[in-house]
């Protein structure tokens, strides 16, 4: 098998050893197997393809923990609403017209987008997850993936049963699969009842699959629980035993401090998606405080329609300069603490356990960040650099199971002009759509005009 060997200005192998300076790796199939000088690596193995990148910085591969790809169709419908008003005015009913094909496109339209931030790994929930799943697969990235299990019908699969049958098919057609890894998941609470949380965690017990749901998002969900159940979401799913190591429950923004110690008791895996919290005005969520209690925290885009985009690295430095804004503390949630969550955690807990470093053993899932961009010069510091001045675009080469997928800039797996003009049609018929079902002005063309 011949080598490659990969030599840059810097290598940032894990955020708990110092970034190696003009140094290489070299991968061996899927793995990196071993770091070191260019001239010991190069005549140790002479045969070796080997690969320069002068003023980059190969980092490992990131990690977006929580995000729904296909609804990059949608960015930019329905701005500046409350989540409720978002979801039930406008997401919902657009979704109940949904087609798979637009899942398709759309799903590809993210991905490059996440190629393009350096990401390798993501976890997706939506409709018609087979399609996320194919344009996955085409894309060379790895997921986690698992069709959204609501209690009314889902353009996806129909009625529930429907969404359940789906769900343990995928889970027995990707039980080996080297890149994608099926999840159960109910989309949170408010939409689905203790009924069908507990089909969902039957089902994922019979195969050890991760669950991934929203978890006290806001206040109104909080209230709506509490209405219902008398208890809040957390204590919820603790009396249906949905608590454990393998629930991943993203956002997590209204905890109390019990609350918070619960879920660390039972090891629950918590997403945090600052920008989407910022931009439906739900809040910040208490991500220090659960650090302190030894939850692992990683870290999500969520949807592009929420967001606006899939980019890690802002989502990196929201996450930092939210809490030390709030904390009036310039030393919490640093830069390391940061990009470990969006590295290695979240790849330990979407149960991707050897990627998220670049060690010999790992995976080889890694991105070079091209430090030729006018905002990352100076290089004092390539920690402080990826996580507070890199952005979506200064990513150079990313590679993943040892493969380039993204070589000089271009990707090799995709074609971006294509997947443009599909999406330019795709919002043709959205519009139509909305112009036939919304309250809309056809004078202003937006909605709630
Ligand atoms: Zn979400």
């Amino acid at each position: 098998m011949k080598e490659k060997i990969l030599c840059a200005k810097w290598i940032l192998t894990s955020v708990e050893v110092e970034p190696l300076k003009d140094r290489c790796l070299v991968v061996q199939g899927d793995k990196i197997v071993e770091l070191g000088s260019k001239q010991e690596l190069l005549s140790k193995y002479p045969q070796a393809e080997v690969f320069f990148f002068e003023n980059g910085l190969i980092f490992p591969g990131l990690v977006n923990a929580h995000t729904h790809a296909p609804m990059s169709i949608l960015r930019g419908i329905a701005e500046d609403l409350p989540l409720m008003t978002w979801l039930n005015k406008v997401i919902f009913p657009l979704e109940a017209k949904l087609q798979r094909e637009w899942v398709y496109w759309g799903t590809k339209l993210s991905l490059i987008e996440m190629i393009k931030s350096g990401i390798t790994l993501f976890c997706d929930m939506y409709l018609f997850e087979p399609e996320v799943i194919k344009a996955t697969e085409e894309s060379g990235l790895k997921a986690l993936v698992g069709e959204g299990l609501f209690d009314f019908p889902s353009p996806g699969y129909g009625p529930l049963e429907k969404g359940l049958e789906l769900t343990e098919e995928l889970l027995r057609n990707f039980e080996n699969h080297a890149k994608i890894k099926i999840a159960v998941s109910p989309h949170t609470l408010y939409t689905c009842s203790a009924e069908t949380i507990k089909k969902c965690l039957k089902l994922a017990e019979k195969f050890g699959a991760k669950i991934h749901l929203h978890l006290s998002e806001n206040k109104e969900e909080v209230r709506e629980i509490k209405k219902k159940y008398g208890k809040t979401p957390p204590y919820v799913l603790k009396d249906l035993g949905a608590l454990s190591e393998n629930l991943i429950a993203v956002h997590c923004v209204r905890l109390n401090k019990r609350e918070i110690e619960l879920l660390s008791r039972y090891k629950v895996k918590i997403v945090h998606c600052p920008e989407s919290n910022l931009k439906l005005g739900s809040g910040i969520a208490p991500v220090p405080e659960m650090l302190k209690k030894g939850l692992m925290v990683g870290l999500g885009t969520d949807g592009p329609a929420s967001n606006n985009d899939l980019d890690l690295f802002s989502e990196m430095r929201t996450a930092c300069l939210v809490q030390k804004g709030i904390e009036e503390n310039p030393s919490i949630l640093t830069a390391k603490e940061v990009f470990k969550m969006a590295t290695e955690i979240g790849a330990h807990s979407l149960g991707f356990k050897d990627t998220g470093k670049l060690l010999p053993g790992y995976k080889a899932d890694l991105a070079v960040l091209d430090l030729n961009h006018v905002n990352l010069y100076p290089d004092y510091n390539p920690l402080a650099l990826l996580v507070y001045s890199a952005k979506s675009g200064c990513v150079s080469d990313v590679m993943i199971d040892g493969e380039f997928i993204m070589r000089n800039y271009k990707i090799l797996t995709m074609d971006e002009e294509q997947i443009k003009e599909k999406i330019q049609n795709i919002k043709k018929e959205i519009l139509k759509i909305l112009q036939k079902t919304f309250y809309i002005s056809e004078k202003k063309n937006k909605l709630f005009s």
